[in-house]
């Protein structure tokens, strides 16, 4: 990898979320920036996406949003992006943030931003990827999922190292580290 790194933010999109929540993105935007480091994000103005691109820009972090056209208003695409880019469909969303990254964390968000991790995780513990996974968990809004992943490999269903490939943080300066540190192969 060559220049700053890119890290690919997945967070909740709806508005009216708890003040925390909006503090956190806004965090996060802004150690990216404080880092050197560029954002790539749904390229929404929304909720915690909004708060976290704006920022990640005031802090001098260049910003990259990929949306689709349908959510162009939806999600009130954020035309203050460095660079905006508008697709077709969810899929080519998901690729392109993929193709455009380095790392990827997930904030605390709704069905959406698991939808985006679940993607990105089983890709990274199949192998298809070797960038870093990291689900930002501050407060425990992920406890019940966490515990519901553990239970299937308890049953089973999924190998350690693939629980192990997805890192759990609780403050944004060690999801940030993660984001840096290349995955055990
Ligand atoms: P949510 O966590 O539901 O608030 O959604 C967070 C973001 O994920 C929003 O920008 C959604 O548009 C996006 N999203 C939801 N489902 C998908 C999907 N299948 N592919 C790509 N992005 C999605």
């Amino acid at each position: 990898m060559t220049g700053p790194l890119s890290v690919c933010v997945y967070c909740g999109s709806i508005e009216g979320l708890p003040e925390r929540y909006l503090r956190l993105a806004a965090d996060v935007g802004s150690q990216i920036a404080a880092r050197g480091w560029q954002l790539v994000s749904g390229g929404g103005k929304a909720a915690m996406m909004g708060v976290l691109g704006a920022a990640a820009r005031a802090g001098g972090a260049r910003t990259t949003g990929v949306i689709p056209q349908a959510l162009v208003d939806l999600e009130w695409a954020d035309h203050d992006s460095d660079e905006l880019l508008i697709v077709e469909t969810m899929r080519e969303r998901k690729a392109l943030m993929e193709a455009h990254a380095d790392a990827f964390i997930a904030l605390p968000g709704g069905v959406g931003t698991c939808e985006e991790l679940f993607e990105v995780w089983t890709a990274g513990y199949l192998r298809m990827h070797s960038k870093p996974v990291v689900l930002l968990d501050p407060d425990g809004h992920y406890a019940g999922l966490l515990e519901w992943v553990r239970g299937l490999g308890e049953r089973g269903f999924v190998r350690p190292e693939a629980i192990e490939r997805l890192v759990v943080a609780t403050d944004v300066s060690a999801a940030l580290d993660a984001c840096a540190k290349p995955v055990d192969s």
